[in-house]
């Protein structure tokens, strides 16, 4: 893993939360994006040079709706970048790791995504994310 990518904060009104963490960070979010498969919207923020995701889910089987129905809002996921998503989840699974989806999926920016499930990582859930060439 290189660095951390981004942050991900299930939100429940993503409206209003863009307009919160504009004022946090002094700018507003430079992209948002729906990714249907999931059932989530998202927005992007940029502080320097680390991300902020918001999602809110847009159905009730969305992970973000249950997510926040279980824990309310707040952190949701800590997503790390990787060069090879695949050799990394064949990596982490040998290490005994539970991947929540082998095959890495189409995630927002852009990325090929693959998710690891908190009872393996101490409650994280932690997503692995592989730029598209
Ligand atoms: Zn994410």
């Amino acid at each position: 893993m290189k660095k951390i990518e981004h942050i991900g904060i299930a939100v429940k009104d993503l409206e209003k939360s863009n307009e919160l963490f504009a004022s946090l960070f002094g700018k507003p979010h430079y992209k948002v994006e729906e990714v249907l498969s999931e059932g989530v919207k998202t927005s992007f923020f940029k502080s320097g040079p680390n991300k902020i995701e918001l999602l809110e889910g847009t159905t009730a089987e969305s992970p973000i709706t249950k997510f926040i129905e279980k824990k309310g809002e707040g952190i949701h996921h800590i997503a790390f970048a990787v060069d090879d998503i695949e050799a990394e989840i064949k990596r982490l699974q040998k290490e005994g790791f539970i991947v929540l989806n082998e095959t890495p999926k189409k995630g927002a920016d852009n990325k090929l995504v693959a998710f690891l499930h908190p009872k393996s990582t101490n409650g994280v859930l932690i997503e692995l994310c592989q730029e598209i060439e």
